[in-house]
């Protein structure tokens, strides 16, 4: 069936990662809590890695226990991301935009959903050079819960005028991508292996297929 549209999460499905994200947290995390950090170090990063996907702000407020101290941590993260970005750039994975044009082209609406905030979705947008590819970005702030929760998707198939959520796919690299795809009621939900979760952790989710990467899309839904 053809998709009403596909939707994709950013960092490790359609942006490499390599470790940057994880790179930002620590950052945040050293350069706003310093004390904490150095007690609660592994075990703030192995929640996470466990964490992936969701909304950055709501991963601080889990481990910080407020929301003021999960503010100030977030806004820590987008600077040390931001300066990744302004840096080194930003890398997509390797033939999404194949896959971007092909979609326009069989007017498939792309989406993007992500655990970013807005300003740092944009950046990430910029760099990439993807304002002409993609037709809709939803972050958590805009759509109300983040991940694994699927008000983001919900948000999108309002905005496109999607009644139907069965025939959208839903792409991601995390376990929260795929229970939001399933919570959605999208029928087509794909685990991707460029980024942070295993095919097994993927697969334990209920991803209904996996994929070495996005751009393989098309061996799924067809052309
Ligand atoms: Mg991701």
């Amino acid at each position: 069936m053809k998709p009403a549209f596909v939707a994709f999460d950013v960092a490790g499905t359609t942006m490499q990662d390599d470790g940057v994200v994880i790179e930002a947290f620590e950052q945040a995390f050293s350069k706003a809590f310093p004390v904490a950090w150095q007690e609660h170090g592994q075990e703030w990063l192995d929640y996470v890695v466990e964490t992936m996907g969701q909304s950055k702000i709501e991963v601080f407020t889990h481990l910080l226990g407020s929301r003021a101290e999960a503010i100030k941590a977030n806004e820590a993260f987008e600077q040390a991301y931001s300066n990744e970005v302004a840096t080194n750039g930003a890398q997509s994975i390797e033939g999404i935009e194949l896959v971007f044009k092909q979609l326009h082209a069989d007017s498939i609406p792309v989406v993007l959903t992500t655990g970013f905030s807005r300003k740092t979705l944009d950046q990430i947008i910029e760099a990439l050079g993807w304002w002409d590819l993609i037709d809709l970005s939803v972050t958590p702030g805009e759509a109300g819960l983040g991940r694994p929760h699927p008000d983001m998707l919900n948000l999108a198939a309002q905005k496109l005028g999607v009644a139907d959520h069965s025939s959208v796919v839903v792409l991601g690299d995390t376990q929260s991508d795929i229970k939001a795809g399933l919570a959605f009621g999208a029928d087509r939900v794909y685990g991707v292996l460029t980024g942070c979760h295993t095919a097994e952790q993927l697969e334990s989710s209920g991803a209904t297929s996996i994929l070495y990467s996005a751009a393989d899309l098309f061996s799924l839904i067809g052309n």
